[in-house]
C-alpha cells in the first residue's frame, strides 16, 4: 500500500492532539484511544498505572514524532482524534432532544469526592465513583454539567499491613503536571485565586480543571504560599483529620465552590448536592441573594428553588454533625454574612431548631434548602423517609418529600477492555449481516446502547454463542488470576526463594472464583461467609468442584472494627486451612475493582439489610458476565428476578441483628452449596455450563440496560433537573 509520509505540520497536529486527548478522561472509556497510549509505551503503561499524561512524558517529543511517521499508527491516531472531536462537538444529543434548557445552563454538581480513574485517586469509595460515573454519563448525554470538588494532593490513603495484619496507611504526593488536569487561570494567565472565610482566617484557594469528555470538573486547592501551613494542608487528604478539618473542608467546598463558579461566569440552572458534605453552598447562595436585596425568607425560598439533594446512606455516622462550639469557631462568619444569631444559624441544621443540645447536621441543612431530595434505591427511599420523618412532623411518613433514583454505573468505563473488544467485534459482524437493532446503534459508544432491545440483541445466541461466552469468561478469570499473582508477589506475602514458581501456581484458573471487594465498613459483614468455617473449607477443597475466594478493601483509618475485620480475613488467608483458596489483594481501587468484577465468576455482597443504600460494584460485575450472589438490599432487591444471579434470603429481615446475621450466614452457605456451585459445575458433553451462561445472558438483558448512569442521569434530568412544570 503506497502511503505518502506525513508533513511536519501534520505530525505536529497529531502530537498536539494526543496531548489534548491524554488530558481528557474520555480516553478512559474509549478502547481505541486507550490502545494508542498503551502502544506508545507498553511497560510504561503498566508501571505508570495507566496514566496517559505520564506516558506522554515518558516518550520524548522526538520519539513521538518518529512514531507518528509510521503511517499506519498515524492513521489510527487520526481516526481516534476525529472521533474525539466529533464526540466533543456532537449537537444531536439526548439532552438536546429532551432537556434543551440544560444544554446551555449547566447543572452544577458538588461532591466531596470524584472517582474517575485510578490515576487520580481522590475518592474514598462508592460515593466518589458514582459522582465520576455521573459526570461521564452527563457528558455522553450532552447535558451541560459542571462538577465541583477538592484536589486532595495526597489522595486517598495507600494500604499496607504490619506483621500482625493490622492495616497501616501511607500517602504519596500527587503531581498535577503528571495528571489529567489543568490549572484554572485568570485573564492574565496567572492561577485564578479565590477566598473563603474559615474560622478567623481568610483562606485562599486555586482550582484545577479535569476534563471529563464535554464536562469540566473543578477541584479546589488551598496549597498556596499565602495561606498559613495549617490551611495549606486543608485539602491534603480525602476525609483526613478530625471534624475540624471536616467542617473546614466542607466550608471550602460549598462556599468556595459557588464563588469559583461565579468567577468563571457560571449561572447554573440547578445545584445538585451529592450527599450533605456540600450543603454549605446553600448558605452562600442565600448570602448572594441577601446582597441583591432579598429578605432572608425570600432568599431561602429562592435558594430552595435552585437546589437538589441526594442522600446516600442510612448509616447514622454517614451524616455529618458538628457541635455548637465547632460551628462557633469555624463557621461564625455565616452569622455576620447572613445577619443571623448563632442560635439561628444552628437552627438551620437542627431537626428541632430550638433544641440547644442538638448538633448542626449537614443533611438537615440540605433537606431544608432543596426543592427536591432523593435516596438511591427504593428501599433506601423508604428507610430515609422514616429516618427524616421528625423533620416533617405534620405529614404521614409516606409523604416525607424524599423520593428515590436507583444508582447506576458508567457502562463503558466499567466494561473491561477485553469485553469491549469482544462486543465491538461481534457488533461489527452483526451490523455487516444487517442485524436490525444492532445495525441502528452500530457501536457501543452512544447512549442508544442503553436500551433493553440493544442488550437483548447482544445477549442473543446468534450474536455470541455459549462457547464464545465461556471462552471469554475463561480469559477474564485467567487475567484476574495472573493479575492477582503479580500483586501478591509484590505484596511480598510469605516470600521464599522459590517465590516466583510458587506464585505462578497460586489460585486455580479452573475453579469457581468468588470475589468480595468493598470498603470494610462493619455493616458490609466481610466475614459472614466464614461463619460456617468448616463447611466453607470443605467446599473450597472439593477436588471435583473447587471454589476460591479473592478479597480486597480498605478500612477507614479510624475504623478499628473495620481493621479488625481485615485482620481476621488476612489471618484466614495466611494461617488456616483456607490458605491457597483465599487471597487478599491490597490497595483496592478502581483498577483492582475492574479486574475483580470482570474476572470473578461470582460477586458476593453481604450487607446487613437495609444499610446498603444502593451498592454499585455488583452492577459492574453484571456488565462483564460475573453473576451476583447478594442479600436483597439496595439495587439487588430491584434487579434480581430469579434468573439473573443468586439471592441470599428474601425481601425481609428480622429486627434483631444477631438473628439476621445467623439467618443470612445459613442462607449464604445453602445457596452457595445447593445453587451456585452445582450450576457452575453442571457441564454438558461439550464441557459448557449452559445454565450458568443462560444466567449471564439474563443478567445482560435485565440488569445492564437499567443499572447504568445513562438511565440514572436521564432520570435525574427529567424528574429533578428540569424546572418543575407550572401547576
Ligand atoms: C464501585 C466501587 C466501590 C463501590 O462499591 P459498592 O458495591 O457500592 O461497595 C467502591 N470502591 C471502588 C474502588 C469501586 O470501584
Amino acid at each position: 500500500m503506497a502511503t505518502t509520509p506525513l508533513t511536519g505540520v501534520e505530525i505536529t497536529e497529531l502530537a498536539t492532539g494526543l496531548n489534548r486527548l491524554a488530558r481528557n478522561l474520555w480516553w478512559t472509556w474509549d478502547q481505541s484511544a486507550q490502545d494508542l497510549f498503551q502502544e506508545l509505551s507498553p511497560r510504561g503503561w503498566q508501571n505508570l498505572y495507566h496514566n496517559a499524561v505520564a506516558v506522554l512524558h515518558e516518550v520524548s517529543d522526538y520519539e513521538l514524532r518518529v512514531r507518528l511517521q509510521d503511517p499506519e499508527f498515524a492513521g489510527r491516531v487520526r481516526q481516534v482524534l476525529d472521533r474525539f472531536e466529533a464526540y466533543l462537538r456532537r449537537t444531536d444529543t439526548w439532552a438536546a432532544r429532551h432537556a434543551p434548557q440544560l444544554v446551555h445552563r449547566p447543572v452544577a454538581y458538588f461532591s466531596a469526592e470524584f472517582g474517575f480513574h485510578e490515576t487520580l485517586p481522590i475518592a474514598a469509595g462508592g460515593l466518589g465513583v458514582l459522582a465520576g460515573d455521573h459526570a461521564k454519563s452527563a457528558s455522553d448525554l450532552g447535558l451541560a454539567f459542571v462538577g465541583v470538588s477538592l484536589f486532595y494532593r495526597e489522595g486517598y490513603f495507600m494500604q499496607s499491613f504490619n506483621p500482625e495484619n493490622w492495616q497501616t496507611e501511607y500517602y504519596s504526593l500527587l503531581d498535577p503536571r503528571n495528571l489529567p488536569m489543568e490549572p484554572v487561570l485568570d485573564p492574565r494567565g496567572e492561577p485564578l485565586v479565590g477566598t473563603v472565610r474559615i474560622a478567623a482566617a481568610t483562606v485562599a484557594f486555586r482550582a484545577w480543571r479535569v476534563n471529563v469528555g464535554r464536562c469540566p470538573v473543578y477541584l479546589l486547592d488551598t496549597d498556596l504560599p499565602e495561606n498559613e501551613p495549617h490551611y495549606r494542608d486543608l485539602t491534603a487528604r480525602v476525609y483526613g483529620g478530625d471534624s475540624t478539618t471536616r467542617i473546614m473542608q466542607e466550608i471550602l467546598l460549598g462556599v468556595g465552590g459557588v464563588r469559583l463558579l461565579r468567577q468563571l461566569g457560571y449561572q447554573p440552572a440547578v445545584f445538585h448536592l451529592n450527599e450533605g458534605h456540600a450543603a454549605f453552598l446553600t448558605l452562600e447562595l442565600i448570602r448572594e441573594k441577601l446582597a441583591a436585596g432579598l429578605t432572608f425568607t425570600e432568599a431561602q425560598a429562592a435558594t430552595r428553588a435552585e437546589c437538589l439533594f441526594t442522600t446516600h446512606t442510612p448509616v447514622e455516622a454517614g451524616h455529618d454533625r458538628f457541635s455548637s462550639d465547632l460551628m462557633q469557631y469555624c463557621a461564625h462568619k455565616f452569622c455576620t454574612q447572613l445577619k443571623l444569631t448563632h442560635d439561628e444559624l444552628m437552627g438551620l441544621g437542627r431537626v428541632h431548631p430550638d433544641d440547644p443540645n442538638e448538633p448542626f447536621c449537614m443533611t438537615v441543612l440540605a433537606l431544608r434548602h432543596s426543592r427536591a431530595a432523593n435516596a438511591v434505591s427504593e428501599l433506601h427511599g423508604r428507610v430515609s423517609r422514616q429516618m427524616w420523618h421528625p423533620l416533617y412532623p405534620d405529614r404521614p411518613v409516606e409523604q416525607v418529600p424524599i423520593g428515590h433514583i436507583t444508582n447506576g454505573v458508567h457502562l463503558l468505563g466499567w466494561m473491561k477492555g477485553r469485553v469491549r473488544k469482544f462486543w465491538r467485534d461481534r457488533v461489527h459482524k452483526a451490523v455487516a449481516n444487517g442485524h436490525g437493532v444492532l445495525a441502528q446503534t452500530a457501536h457501543l459508544y452512544v447512549d442508544e446502547a442503553n436500551t433493553p432491545e440493544f442488550w437483548a440483541a447482544l445477549a442473543d445466541p446468534a450474536t455470541a454463542s455459549d462457547e464464545e461466552i465461556w471462552a471469554l469468561r475463561y480469559q477474564l478469570r485467567r487475567e484476574l488470576i495472573e493479575f492477582t499473582r503479580r500483586r501478591l508477589l509484590l505484596q511480598g506475602e510469605h516470600l521464599t526463594r522459590t517465590a516466583f514458581i510458587e506464585y505462578d501456581h497460586l489460585l486455580n484458573p479452573d475453579a469457581l472464583t468468588i470475589g468480595f471487594a468493598r470498603r470494610f465498613a462493619t455493616y458490609k459483614r466481610a466475614a459472614l461467609l466464614f461463619q460456617h468455617f468448616d463447611q466453607i473449607v470443605a467446599l473450597a477443597k472439593d477436588r471435583r468442584r473447587p471454589v476460591q475466594f479473592i478479597f480486597a478493601g480498605k478500612a477507614h483509618p479510624r475504623d478499628q472494627e473495620g481493621k479488625r475485620l481485615l485482620q481476621h480475613i488476612r489471618h484466614l488467608a495466611q494461617h488456616t486451612a483456607l490458605r491457597g483458596h483465599l487471597v487478599f489483594i491490597e490497595n483496592y481501587d478502581m483498577h483492582v475493582a475492574r479486574q475483580m468484577v470482570s474476572g470473578c465468576d461470582v460477586w458476593l455482597n453481604t450487607p446487613r439489610r437495609p444499610l446498603e443504600a444502593s451498592g454499585t460494584s455488583g452492577m459492574k460485575a453484571a456488565i462483564n458476565g460475573c453473576l451476583n450472589l447478594s442479600i436483597l438490599d439496595g439495587w439487588w432487591r430491584e434487579g434480581y428476578d430469579g434468573t439473573n444471579g443468586f439471592a441470599i434470603g428474601n425481601d425481609s429481615h428480622p429486627d434483631s441483628i444477631e438473628e439476621q446475621d445467623r439467618r443470612d450466614a445459613d442462607n449464604l452457605l445453602r445457596v452457595l452449596s445447593e445453587e451456585v456451585i452445582p450450576c457452575f459445575y453442571n457441564r454438558d458433553a461439550a464441557g459448557v455450563p449452559r445454565q450458568w451462561i443462560k444466567r449471564i445472558r439474563r443478567a445482560w438483558v435485565t440488569l445492564v440496560p437499567r443499572f447504568n448512569t445513562w438511565r440514572m442521569v436521564q432520570e435525574y434530568t427529567t424528574r429533578y433537573y428540569l424546572p418543575p412544570e407550572p401547576a
